[in-house]
């Protein structure tokens, strides 16, 4: 299948330009070999390649240019398949967009076009370019730093429970992990995450449950929560608990319950917020946004989980704003190679900047992403990169620090 990968990268300054003919000419070489073809611009700082041919070359010969040290920050636009090339010249021509007139400049690029119909205005390659050329897109490019270039240093500040009096009858359990604004050095909240009394995964836990059962679970669970967050010495800390949305709307008096367990614990409804995970479709919205007002009314704050994965959208915001919203692996993972995924997040920042909700990414593990994120704006991060969940306790915090030489 005919497939196309355009990237964007970083040039590094400390190589010659001459470098950069040698390279080309060596590239062409494979290239041709792969029955790669395509283009590859640069306007001083940035390249800008278009590589088209069989799936398989273009992935290999991508995946090369990827590890290249002579550039960094290199991001993926664009992957997509199409019927014919638009650049079918043997191997891969080098064009310097610095030695041809602004105005001009795209014409001749597209004038290097062999597709057999004009290159059209509304193909999606052929508007990266455009982009690129015109240099629209450059405040969105983030000039990260390479990913060693901070050290991440644990506080040693593990919190084991005070005391024994927890009930050991209980039927599940709870490991706990904190987000952490990274820059200001602060312990944002502590999120309670279900864990079966030998530590296994919330879906284990849940595993043969269903139905009305299921919410029980899901509501009862968070009475050993709050008890085991109130062991730890909470103080202040916020704390997060998940519940699915369908739990407060099946359950009957549900945020009776959980007002109730927060007061026996010594906790106050303002220093908890309630993730709503959503694993099925809510069905009756409204009675969802009915609970949602209860709970808010009492003065706990609201985070809608897993946002942009799976049903999570933009429409629930529609019905209801919640305090925060976070940001899920799935949109969050190399995040600093991805365009597309850079694209969204942006996205989902600006509309919710309008709407004063604050966002938490979750499921961080490289330091580039987190920078990524941080360069986007965001400031609260969750993750293994900064700390692991831990059963029944509160885990260090490895903090980032700005190794010297850099
Ligand atoms: P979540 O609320 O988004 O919780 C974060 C999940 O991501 C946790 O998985 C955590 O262990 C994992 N995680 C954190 N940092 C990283 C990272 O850097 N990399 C990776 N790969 N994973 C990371 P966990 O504990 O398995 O929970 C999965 C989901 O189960 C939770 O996602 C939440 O949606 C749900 N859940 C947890 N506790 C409860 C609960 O009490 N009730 C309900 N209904 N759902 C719960
Ligand atoms: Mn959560």
């Amino acid at each position: 299948m005919l497939t196309t990968i355009i990237y964007r990268s970083h040039f590094c300054d400390n190589v010659p330009y001459k470098a950069l003919e040698e390279m080309v000419t060596a590239a062409n070489e494979k290239n041709s070999h792969g029955g790669v073809t395509g283009i590859l611009l640069f306007n001083g700082t940035h390249f800008f390649q278009l590589l088209e041919g069989p799936q398989e070359s273009v992935t290999t010969i991508y995946r090369h240019i990827c590890e290249d040290d002579r550039h960094y920050n290199v991001v993926e636009l664009l992957r997509d398949y199409s019927p014919s090339r638009r650049f079918g010249k043997a191997g891969m021509e080098l064009f310097d967009l610095r030695e041809h007139d602004r105005d001009e400049v795209l014409q001749v690029v597209l004038d290097k076009g062999t597709s057999k119909y004009q290159l059209i205005y509304d193909d999606r390659a052929l508007q990266f370019f455009r982009t690129f050329v015109e240099a629209r897109e450059k405040e969105n490019y983030f000039e990260i730093p390479a990913g060693d270039s901070w050290d991440f240093i644990s506080d040693g500040n593990t919190v084991l429970p005070q005391d024994s009096k927890r009930d050991l009858t209980a039927d599940c359990s709870f490991a706990f992990q904190p987000t952490i604004d990274p820059l200001a050095q602060e312990i944002v909240s502590l999120e309670a995450l279900l864990r079966t009394t030998d530590g296994a995964s919330p879906q284990a836990f849940f595993g043969s449950l269903s139905g009305d059962a299921l919410y029980q679970a899901d509501l009862h669970s968070k009475k050993v929560a709050f008890e085991m967050a109130a062991a730890l010495n909470l103080g202040e800390q916020t704390l997060t608990v998940n519940l699915q949305p369908m739990t407060l709307v099946n359950v009957p008096d549900a945020v009776r319950f959980l007002l109730t367990e927060i007061e026996v614990n010594g906790l106050v409804p303002e220093q908890i917020i309630v993730d709503f995970t959503e694993s099925e479709i809510i069905s009756r919205l409204d009675e969802f946004t009915d609970a949602v007002r209860q709970l808010k009314a009492a003065g706990i704050r609201v985070a809608i989980d897993h946002f942009g994965a799976g049903f999570a959208g933009l429409s629930l915001l529609a019905q209801f704003q919640p305090d925060r919203i976070k940001i899920n692996r799935d949109l969050i993972k190399d995040v600093h190679k991805s365009g597309p995924r850079q694209a969204i997040i942006q996205a989902i920042i600006k509309c919710c900047t309008s709407l004063e909700i604050s966002i938490t990414a979750v499921g961080v593990e490289k330091a580039e992403e987190w920078m990524w994120l941080e360069s986007a704006g965001i400031s609260m991060f969750q993750g293994h990169l900064f700390a692991k969940p831990a059963l029944g306790a509160i885990p260090a915090v490895f903090w980032p620090e700005k190794k010297s030489n850099f």
